[in-house]
Formats: C-alpha cells, sequence, structure tokens
C-alpha cells in the first residue's frame, strides 16, 4: 500500500464494466492505495470520504484503462525507415526485410528507448496493460530488464517476454531462453514491481527446430506465439512433421489456458477445434493484418465457439479505440455483409477477454471498476451527443470514442497523465534521444544490405 491520500474522483460517467454493467451518472470512485475502494453516487461518496482528495470530473467518462493483448515495443523505430530495394511483395519478405534486421541492429540502448516511445504513447491513448513479445537478437541478455525499467519508470503495466528463434542461429536460440527463464524467475522470485510479470516467447513455429521447442517446453507452461500470420507458417510445419502449426505446437506443449497465440489467421478447422479445447488464448491485430495483407482472422467463428479471442496491436499505435474500429471494419470487409462482427462483439473482446487474459498474470482484477480491483483508470472527455446507456455503449466506443479523448490516465493507483500532461515521463527528453538511437539503428540496419 502507499501513503498516498486518498482521492474521490466525483461528478464523473462511471463505466463500471462489471457484473452489473453499469453506467452511473454523477458517480464517483474512490482510490486507495493501488486499489478501488468505492464506487457509487458522487452525493453518497463525498458524504463518506470527506478527507479525501476530492477531483471534479466535470462529467467526463471515467472507465478501466484500456488492455492491449499483443504488441511490440521494439519496432518503434521502424517509424519513416528507409528499406532499401525493392518493397516486399509479402509477409515473409516483410520480415527478411524489415523485422529480421531492424531487431538485430537495436542496442540494448535502442530497446530501452523503443520502450518508452511506446509506453509515453500508451499513456496518452489510456493503454494502461501491454503484453509484449520483444525481440532484439544481437542484444538479448538483459533486454527484458531494460524493458522492465522502462515500464516501472512509466508507471504502466506490462507482461513481458523475449521471442525465441532458431532463425539467427544456435547461440542466439540458446540466449533468447535463457532470456526468457533468467526474467521469468526475476519476476517470480521478486523484487521486481508488481507491475510486471513475464511469460515466455517464442517467435513462431516457422522459426523453431524440433530440438529447440523440446527446449523451450520444459522451462514453462505459458508461451507467447506467433502462429499462422500467413500461410508460410503451416506449409512449413506440414513440411517439417507433416502436422499444421497449431498440431506441431501442441506436441510440444505450448497450446494451453495460459498460453497465448497470437493471428491464428490460416489454421484450419482442426487448428481451430484444437485451439478451443485447449483454453488457448487467440489474440487478434487486424490493423497490422491489413498492413500485411495476410487476411483476416475467423474471430467471429471463434467468439461464438466460446474462444479466447482477445484485442492486440502489434506494434501499431497504442490507441486501442483505433484497433476495435478496425477490429470491426475488417470482419465487414472480409465477408462482405454489414452484420459482421458488430461493436457487442468487439468490446467482447476487447474489454472482458483481454482483462480475463491480464487477470491471468496479476493477483487482483484489472479492466473493471469495482473496490478491490487495481486502479488501472482513465477519464474521457468525451461528452456524446446522443444518449450513453450501457446497451449503446459498443457503439458510442466504435463510433464516437478515441484515444485522442482521453484526458487522464492512472495506473495501480499512480496518476500518469493529468489534463494531457505526462506526469513520470518526459516525451520530448525521450524524442530527442529516440531520435539520435533511430538514426545509429537505422545506419546498422542499412548496412546489413551492404
Ligand atoms: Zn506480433
Amino acid at each position: 500500500m502507499s501513503d498516498r491520500t486518498p482521492l474521490l474522483i466525483h461528478n464523473a460517467t462511471v463505466i463500471t464494466l462489471d457484473a452489473t454493467n453499469r453506467i452511473l451518472e454523477r458517480g464517483a470512485l474512490l482510490v486507495e492505495g493501488e486499489q478501488i475502494a468505492a464506487v457509487g453516487a458522487s452525493a453518497e461518496l463525498l458524504a463518506a470520504y470527506p478527507t479525501a482528495e476530492h477531483w471534479d470530473a466535470q462529467g467526463m467518462l471515467l472507465m478501466p484503462g484500456m488492455i492491449c493483448a499483443h504488441t511490440h515495443f521494439y519496432g518503434a523505430f521502424a517509424r519513416g525507415m528507409y528499406i532499401p530495394g525493392p518493397a516486399a511483395k509479402d509477409f515473409p519478405e516483410i520480415l527478411e526485410k524489415l523485422w529480421w534486421r531492424l531487431d538485430k541492429a537495436l542496442s540494448i540502448e535502442g530497446v530501452e528507448l523503443s520502450a518508452e516511445v511506446c509506453l509515453a504513447d500508451a499513456i496518452r491513448n489510456g493503454c494502461t496493460t501491454l503484453i509484449d513479445h520483444h525481440a532484439s537478437q544481437r542484444a538479448i541478455d538483459g533486454s527484458l530488464d531494460a524493458i522492465a525499467g522502462a515500464v516501472e519508470r512509466a508507471g504502466l503495466r506490462a507482461v513481458l517476454c523475449y521471442e525465441v528463434t532458431d532463425r539467427d542461429g544456435a547461440d542466439a536460440a540458446r540466449a533468447g531462453i535463457a532470456e526468457n527463464v533468467r526474467f521469468l524467475r526475476r519476476t517470480q522470485a521478486g523484487p521486481l514491481h508488481e507491475r510486471i510479470a513475464a511469460t515466455f516467447g517464442l517467435h513462431a513455429s516457422m522459426t523453431l527446430s524440433d530440438a529447440t521447442l523440446e527446449a523451450c517446453r520444459s522451462e514453462s507452461d505459458k508461451f507467447h506465439v506467433h502462429v499462422a500470420e500467413h500461410p508460410a507458417d503451416e506449409f512449413d510445419s506440414l513440411a517439417r512433421c507433416g502436422k499444421r502449426t497449431v498440431e506441431r505446437l501442441h506436441g510440444f506443449g505450448i497450446t494451453g489456458p495460459q498460453s497465448i497465440m497470437a493471428h491464428c489467421i490460416h489454421i484450419d478447422a482442426w487448428e481451430t477445434a484444437l485451439l478451443r479445447e485447449t483454453g488457448t488464448w487467440v489474440a487478434h491485430q487486424p490493423r497490422s493484418n491489413m498492413n500485411n495483407a495476410v487476411g483476416a482472422a475467423a474471430v467471429e467463428s471463434m467468439l461464438r465457439g466460446g474462444m479466447k479471442v482477445v484485442l492486440g496491436n502489434d506494434g501499431f499505435s497504442n490507441d486501442m479505440f483505433a484497433e476495435m474500429k478496425v477490429a470491426d471494419l475488417l470482419q465487414k470487409l472480409a465477408h462482405g455483409d454489414p452484420r459482421s462482427l458488430g461493436a457487442d462483439k468487439v468490446c467482447q473482446m476487447a474489454l472482458r477477454n483481454n482483462r480475463a487474459l491480464v487477470g491471468q498474470f496479476f493477483a487482483q482484477p484489472v479492466g473493471v471498476l469495482q473496490p478491490g480491483a487495481l486502479a488501472d483508470l482513465i477519464l474521457l472527455d468525451y461528452y456524446p451527443i446522443t444518449p450513453l446507456s450501457a446497451e449503446n455503449l459498443p457503439w458510442q466506443i466504435l463510433f464516437g470514442i478515441s484515444g485522442g479523448h482521453v484526458h487522464s490516465t492512472m495506473a495501480h493507483g499512480q496518476l500518469l497523465m493529468r489534463n494531457r500532461t505526462l506526469l513520470t515521463m518526459d516525451e520530448a527528453a525521450i524524442a530527442e534521444r529516440s531520435r539520435a538511437a533511430a538514426r545509429a539503428t537505422w545506419e546498422r540496419y542499412w548496412a546489413m544490405f551492404a
């Protein structure tokens, strides 16, 4: 518990997202230490907690902080970067020309700055928990500590891992395993911050040998891996062992109720059934999928089967409201039917399923405004021009609310942004250092084409 004075945010439109799914007009919420202590009517809470610090929210929306189920902090320096030669024609070429070279060009300092840039963006957009998947193949050892340090200073909540791969040889694969193992032990043993958790990262089946997968299975019971983002991953698996990607990974114990499989676009019916049987999480990243032209995952069908589909951003902006909009648009376009998916199902993924996933990594709930939940919350100066109710909230979110409405952000009871001023990070200083580190990273990247 912290020794901060309890904070009573009152005169807010409180979106609880709890079991009763209420929207409280002139509602209030009491923050005590790192958690929410009370939620109710402003008049009642003001009378009950006269000595708390009072903050008049002037009718702003108060809702749980957003959650990103799959991201890559390390991709920040790709912004505006020139990629030599002809444009990549498909996803395997994008990996080979862009990501597998950029990740080798990063130094530990670059890793840390990439993370800081993304974390500042996350605070601005009200995204308070991020599940990151990291690669920096020439700076593996200690990379997760560098990211954890940035997360700790930013004040956000994160789940970290290193993406093990054989694409740069056996030594780098071993180093990746060691980084995951070391960091997992560090989060389990303390004294690492309670806002930071870990899982075990794997790049993708198509860059992992049987021997490496075998080595990984003995180290963890929870994994975070890319699956069938492109047909290449499926055909690689079939060529290796006659099994499809999910079946191959299942054989190595990678599926399961604590594992996250990102994308799952090109899986077949039997792989889908296997993910459902094993209770594996499926992370959907529609903006990235559209950018890479890799297709549309069958998320509506998966949701219909009660599968645990969550929403990530794959390193795009941390405006999860934008990702939610695109999730809906992609399904409508892909199916040629405006009835596809819909805002309610998008909210099922992005709000309820994302928080259930994060709930597996932390002792107390997040993503809900109720007593006992961790105080991860945002205030938005969104004043709806049409009636707002719990029933139509999904459509208000999809057609009205954006990350630009986020006025203030709190995580773990600590204010990280108030009235659009960042309180834990110096954005101008980060941008200046980031520009210098990005230039040096780009030089190393371009040298790989020489
Ligand atoms: Zn990814």
